[in-house]
């Protein structure tokens, strides 16, 4: 069955602006799909990606704020994340806090209460199908699962399939799931920069005669080293199971979608292609540069997807390795999500232009 996915384009703004693009009637394209999901009342989940400390928010708090407040029950609705495997002090919740607050997620900021969805103290993670959910958004009336659509190592994108699967999971889950990853430094292409060493979270990188290697002991499999490394020195060995993760990643974003309530609940996915993208993910050297996109809204996390990707293959250099510098392709991705009933790839494309 085809799936509708909403494409809000960004009115034209002089090539110096570099505020975020205002996106004009996305409350309206919210409400939209929300009618055709019939949602009821109760405290809303904001998914939103905070990206790296040192950058703008990933997804600006006030596109959260807006899409709150077109949600049935606004004054109900919070914003949230998940701790980092990568990225520290994204690992802790009191890193967290400080850094949505820095980014204007915190009190006083537009976007309503923002809470880390796997912090100890909103209880244990509840099991689901084998799945740890994050505790602050297992039980969440609804989800709007906002996603800054990039590049991502080991799935080709980061969507909203895994923001779902990798987004929406306990810290400890995120790591599970990760396992059987295990990057290479491909030694002629390595330069010995140091810039993946810095970055890798789990000490398990150090430099040998001007060269990285990676102690696969230490190592997550999180990928961090290889949007750190300019040269594209940074690989997941060919045998490193990227299919199996993929599908694990749709499986847990099943489990994640559905949460602890009973019954289904009513969701809305948006995938944002605009300015805050340009700068993160991807082996630098490698991508193609690419302008604001818009952003696509639908209830279809698969559809979505597929459109964004169909979206960066049209615009931005002619395929998806092109845009995102990674060679994985995100099909075992699509594939197991489309198998398990997440939805349907085949979509239908509504153009409009905020
Ligand atoms: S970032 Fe890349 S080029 Fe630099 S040391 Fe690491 S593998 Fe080598
Ligand atoms: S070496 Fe392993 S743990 Fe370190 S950044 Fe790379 S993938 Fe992550």
């Amino acid at each position: 069955m085809s799936s509708v996915v909403h494409l809000l384009e960004p009115a034209p703004s002089p090539a110096a602006d570099l505020a975020p693009p205002r996106l004009e009637g996305l409350e309206d394209l919210v409400r939209q799909v929300l009618v055709r999901a019939r949602p009821g009342t109760g405290a809303w989940a904001v998914k939103t990606w905070l990206g790296p400390p040192q950058r703008p928010a990933a997804v600006a708090p006030a596109w959260a704020a807006r899409v709150a407040s077109a949600l049935p029950d606004p004054e109900a609705a919070f914003c949230t994340d998940t701790l980092s495997i990568t990225t520290a002090p994204l690992d802790t919740v009191a890193g967290h806090q400080d850094v949505a607050a820095a980014k204007g997620y915190g009190p006083g900021g537009p976007a309503p209460e923002f809470k880390v969805a796997d912090d100890p103290d909103l209880g244990p993670a509840p099991a689901v199908d084998g799945i740890d959910l994050a505790a602050g958004t297992a039980g969440a009336a609804g989800l709007a699962v906002l996603t800054p659509f990039r590049p991502h190592p080991h799935a080709g994108f980061l969507g909203a399939i895994t923001s779902l699967g990798l987004g929406l999971v306990d810290r400890a889950a995120k790591l599970e799931l990760h396992l059987g990853i295990r990057p290479q430094v491909d030694t002629p292409l390595c330069a010995g920069c140091g810039s993946c060493l810095a970055v890798c979270l789990w000490d398990a990188i150090v430099l040998k005669a001007g060269r990285a290697m990676i102690d696969h002991e230490q190592c997550t499999g999180c990928g961090e080293c290889m949007n750190a490394c300019f040269m594209a020195g940074v690989a997941p060995e060919e045998t490193a199971g990227i299919p199996r993760f993929q599908e694990r990643v749709a499986e847990a974003a099943v489990v994640a979608r559905r949460g602890t309530v009973a019954g289904t609940r009513p969701a809305v996915f948006l995938n944002f292609l605009v300015r805050r993208d340009r700068s993160s993910g991807g082996p630098a050297r490698k991508r193609t540069p690419c302008g604001d996109l818009g952003v696509l809204v639908g209830n279809d996390p698969v559809a979505v997807d597929r459109a964004a990707w169909d979206l960066v293959v049209e615009r931005c250099g002619g395929s998806l390795e092109a845009w995102s510098g990674f060679r994985q392709q995100p099909d075992a991705l699509l594939e197991r999500a489309e198998a398990l009933g997440l939805g349907s790839s085949e979509h239908r494309l509504v153009r409009h232009t905020g």
